[in-house]
Formats: C-alpha cells, sequence, structure tokens
C-alpha cells in the first residue's frame, strides 16, 4: 500500500484529497495543525470506509514539527510515496500600505517554507540517490500566482508564486532521481478559507469573473491533486494543473 501525507487534511481541499486518496488505496497521514477533533473525524471516516489513515499534529512552517511528522510517518507506514503540500493560509483583504511585516512572515512561513522544508523531508526518502523507491510531491499553489490578487491578498499571491518557481526548479532537481513534482493551481473554490480572509461569501461575489460562472468543489481540487499523484501521470513533471473554471 502506497502512503501519502497531506499537510492541513482536517477540512477543506486537504480532507477532500484525505477522503479520495484513502478510497483509491492510499494509507494517508492526515496532518492538521490545530483542529485534532477534524482532523480525527476524517481519519475515522476513512477507517470506517476500510481505508488506512492517521492524525499527525505539525504546524508545517515550524522545522522542529515537520522532523516530527516526517519521523512519525516513517513509524506509522514506512517510507512515503506523496507528500500534497496542501496547507496554507490566507488573512485579511488589504492593500500593501496596510500590510506590516509581521503578516508578510506569517504568511511565507505558513505557504512557502512550510512546502520547502516538506518537500526537503520528502525528498530525503523518496530519492533513489538516497535508497528510497522514488515518489510524488503535489504542491497546491492558485491561480493567484498568475493574476496577483491586487488590493486584498498580494501577499499571498506572491507566496504562491514562489510555490509555482519551487515546482518547476525542483522537479528538475529531482527528475533523475525517480521523484515527480507537480502543482495543482485552484482557482476560487468553497472552502473555509474564504471567512479566514474576512469574506465567507466571496467565491459567490466572484462568480462572474469565472468563464464557468460557479465557483469548484475541494472534491474536484482532489481529483487533480490524485492525478498527479498516480503513475496515470506517469510522464508528467514540473506542470501546473488549473482547476479554476476557465479563469
Ligand atoms: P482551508 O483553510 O480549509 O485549508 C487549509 C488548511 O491548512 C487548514 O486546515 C489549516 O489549518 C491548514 N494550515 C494552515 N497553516 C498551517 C500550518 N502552518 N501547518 C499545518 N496546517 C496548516 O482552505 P483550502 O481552500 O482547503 O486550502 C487548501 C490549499 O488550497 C491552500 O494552500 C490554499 O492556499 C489553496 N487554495 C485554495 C483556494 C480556494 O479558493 N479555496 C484557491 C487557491 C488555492
Amino acid at each position: 500500500m502506497k502512503t501519502m501525507i497531506i499537510t492541513g487534511a482536517s477540512r477543506g481541499i486537504g480532507a477532500a484529497t484525505a477522503l479520495l486518496a484513502a478510497a483509491n488505496g492510499f494509507a494517508v497521514i492526515v496532518n492538521y495543525r490545530q483542529n485534532e477533533a477534524a482532523a480525527a473525524a476524517v481519519a475515522r471516516h476513512i477507517r470506517a470506509a476500510g481505508g488506512q489513515a492517521e492524525t499527525v499534529q505539525a504546524d508545517v512552517s515550524r522545522e522542529d514539527d515537520v522532523l516530527r511528522l516526517f519521523a512519525e510517518t516513517d513509524r506509522l507506514f514506512g517510507r512515503p510515496d506523496v507528500l500534497v503540500n496542501n496547507a496554507g493560509i490566507l488573512e485579511r483583504q488589504m492593500r500593501l500600505e496596510d500590510m506590516d511585516v509581521l503578516r508578510l512572515n506569517r504568511i511565507f512561513a505558513a505557504n512557502i517554507t512550510g512546502q520547502f522544508i516538506c518537500a526537503r523531508e520528502a525528498v530525503k526518502r523518496m530519492s533513489l540517490k538516497h535508497g528510497g523507491r522514488g515518489g510524488n510531491i503535489v504542491n497546491v499553489s492558485s491561480v493567484a500566482a498568475r493574476t496577483g490578487s491586487p488590493n486584498e491578498y498580494l501577499d499571498y499571491a506572491a507566496s504562491k508564486a514562489a510555490i509555482d518557481a519551487l515546482t518547476i526548479g525542483l522537479s528538475k532537481e529531482v527528475a533523475g532521481e525517480g521523484i515527480r513534482v507537480n502543482a495543482v493551481r485552484p482557482g476560487f473554490i468553497y472552502t473555509d478559507i474564504h471567512a479566514d480572509g474576512g469574506e465567507a461569501g466571496r467565491v459567490d461575489r466572484l462568480k462572474d469573473s469565472i468563464p464557468m460562472r460557479r465557483g469548484g468543489r475541494a472534491e474536484e481540487v482532489a481529483e487533480a491533486i490524485l492525478w498527479l499523484s498516480t503513475d496515470r501521470s506517469s510522464y508528467s513533471t514540473g506542470i501546473f494543473v488549473d482547476v479554476s473554471g476557465g479563469r
């Protein structure tokens, strides 16, 4: 059985990915930062359906937590085959003039430092060079990496553009070591992240800017993540799959 670590999997896109991956035969590590009860519910749901799942607490922006997340995975399921770098945050909408450095540091720590250190620990375990059996890394970027999110989330968009550069560069760095590195770019997806960003109804407000005239569902993003996590995408690395209704 292959093992998948999904960061930030207690809700939203991460939880949808955990359920879909488990239904497709992966043993899943449901990482969460704070919401232990929600993560436990995801794992329970998977086990009730006959799948395998364990929860592991870790703040991905903290190196010591990430080291523990991977050590726990090694102990529970052995070397991971897939890392889904999904955890990410938004903060309240504002213009650049109002953004302080503490906020910028929080956004970059969660969204990009977290993906870097998780990817590093995954490569150490997956690389054929280090005695691993290869694997897949799927980074969750955003359409915002290209649109820039003016007037609301410049910081978030910049962190997502950094994820794109990580995806391209790392995909080339480890292509000869049995590891593929790809990304999904969700558009406007109905999850609680928008409430955290200060506007729960944001997806509906922006619906008319989406060619398909509707927001996306977390499950639709999970399908793209699953494709990039399996041999069904075996000749693709360094690519971006937009799940954005044509945006
Ligand atoms: P969400 O808020 O429901 O999920 C994000 C999860 O990440 C949460 O469970 C949160 O607790 C966790 N998390 C945040 N910081 C963490 C940290 N430091 N350590 C561990 N976990 C942490 O939102 P979502 O929409 O499911 O977001 C998932 C990913 O999709 C994010 O990277 C987000 O930026 C990206 N995304 C979402 C949308 C959208 O419209 N919903 C669009 C583009 C990209």
